[in-house]
């Protein structure tokens, strides 16, 4: 973009909005380059406008229409997809300061909030009332709401609770243009028209802006009991988590490590845990010996599954560290070098297939890759490692990620089950969706934001 035009929408921006914090500093715009998928090449943004209110964001994005000027929405920036990642002549809009909880509505069991609140936050401002807000992601002390909304985060408790669109009742989004709509609301029944709340949900920032959102809790369910049951092959651990669905169990946590998982998260942590080829961590919230006899049964599926040792948490402490373990997986890996965390899902009943193709294919590839997920709801992520600046490693591990991609839509699966589909994963859109999908979604992207400024070249 040209020195003037710069000047001029910024100076348009400084003019209407004399309030507003806009960061034009190369040094402060660094940190907007790129979010957690940094492998990705990345660029840096024109301005870095952080509002305060929708007023603000509505002026924004109102003026960058305008001027043809890109808007990049970004929460925390933790996203695995490139999405949150600056785009050179573009405004990155970041909803940190916006991050205030604007009622919680006991009679009605809902929160409202603006989009900068970090999800652990509302958890625990909930927790105090009794309260529980499901939505789950690893990264639930780091990310956003309004950017979980943006890419439908999952997370660990997605087996039992489902995923971020589950528990979203409401939104305010300001449009391409500027203007502010309402989609839903308090009703947990109302039908009335198109699903607007449900189309912005997982659209990466490439629909509109996120400025509020009420969002449905629950109340809060009892402490968990926790099963750790560790295998002799991944077979065995993706077996059990099979006859466990079968059984028509619904534990709350449904997670696997591989050995390589599990070592990488010993040794970065100092942890022992036992050095076998899979673990499951299996969870239950059912009230009083409910939850043991959910476990009880799970236990009973995986030790037909060929288990070889499993373990019960004795104490709230111990599995808060499991799960903690499990969370901080991908921290462990990048201790190796630099990664690549892919999110490849496929039916839960093809859970086996889907760990064998990525074992074969990382043997075969001769790769660093330790695999970890949300096997419960048929999603891993297989993450790879290499020595930084080494570029023909990283160019094997973008072929195999490739092969993983057709590999899981063979199997009936996803490209990606909950990280989206950002920039890195453009190209496999269509081969997964056909190309009657994508040209409603290019059909109704164009009806939203007819100038492409939105997020351009993510997602779709
Ligand atoms: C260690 C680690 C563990 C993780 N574990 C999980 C996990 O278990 N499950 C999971 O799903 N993800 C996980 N993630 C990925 C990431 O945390 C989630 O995708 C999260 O939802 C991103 O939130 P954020 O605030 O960082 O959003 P960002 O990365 O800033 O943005 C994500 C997307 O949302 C859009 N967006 C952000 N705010 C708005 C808004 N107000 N309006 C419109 N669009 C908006 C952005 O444009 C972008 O497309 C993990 C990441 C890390 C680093």
């Amino acid at each position: 973009m040209a020195v003037e035009a710069v000047s001029e929408i910024l100076g348009r921006i400084r003019a209407e909005l004399p309030g507003l914090r806009l960061l034009t500093d190369e040094t402060d715009r660094e940190s907007y380059r790129s979010d957690e998928a940094s492998y990705l090449k990345s660029q840096l943004p024109m301005a870095v406008a952080l509002p305060e209110s929708a007023d603000q964001v509505s002026a924004i994005v109102r003026l960058a229409a305008e001027h043809r000027t890109p808007i990049v929405p970004r929460g925390t920036g933790t996203g695995l997809s490139g999405a949150s990642g600056g785009i050179e002549g573009a405004i990155t809009v970041a909803f940190t300061r916006m991050n205030r909880i604007l009622e919680i509505d006991r009679a009605n069991m809902v929160a409202v909030v603006q989009p900068g609140v970090i999800n652990a936050d509302l958890k625990a401002a909930v927790a105090k009332e009794g309260l529980f807000y499901p939505p789950d992601p690893a990264s639930f002390e780091m990310c956003s709401i309004g950017g979980n909304i943006g890419t439908n985060a999952g997370g660990l408790c997605c087996v039992k609770y489902g995923v971020t669109r589950d528990s979203v009742l409401g939104l305010e989004v300001v449009l391409a243009d500027g203007s502010v709509i309402r989609t839903g609301g308090r009703n947990v029944k109302d039908v009335a028209g198109y699903a607007l709340t449900h189309l912005f949900v997982g659209s990466q920032g490439t629909l509109g802006l996120v400025t509020e959102a009420t969002l449905r809790l629950r109340p809060a369910p009892p402490p968990k009991a926790t099963l750790l049951a560790f295998f002799a092959d991944t077979d065995g651990a993706g077996d059990a988590v099979e006859r466990i669905t079968a059984a028509g169990l619904v534990p709350c946590t449904l997670e696997l490590m591989d050995r390589i998982t599990i070592r990488a998260v010993n040794d970065a942590f100092h942890l022992e845990l036992p050095d076998a080829a899979a673990l499951l961590l299996i969870e239950s919230d059912l009230p009083g010996v409910a939850a043991e006899g959910e476990l009880d049964a799970a236990s009973a599926a995986a030790e037909a599954a060929g288990a070889v040792e499993q373990v019960r948490a004795t104490n709230a402490m111990e599995a808060d560290g499991l799960r903690q373990a499990r969370r901080l997986a991908l921290r462990a890996m990048e201790k190796l070098g630099a990664t690549r965390m892919e999110d490849v899902g496929a039916p839960r009943s093809k859970l086996v297939e889907l760990l064998n193709v990525i074992n074969r294919v990382v043997a075969e590839r001769g790769l660093n890759c330790g695999t970890f997920g949300h096997a419960g709801d048929g999603n891993l992520h297989p993450t790879f490692w290499w020595q930084r600046g080494d570029a023909e490693a990283e160019a094997r591990v973008t072929a195999a990620c490739e092969e993983l991609y057709r590999a899981a839509i063979d199997l009936g699966g996803t490209v990606t089950g909950e990280h989206g589909i950002g920039v890195a994963r453009l190209p496999f859109l269509e081969l997964q969706r056909g190309p009657g999908a994508v040209r409603v979604m290019r059909q109704i992207k164009s009806a939203l934001d007819p100038l492409n400024l939105l997020n351009p070249g993510r997602a779709i």
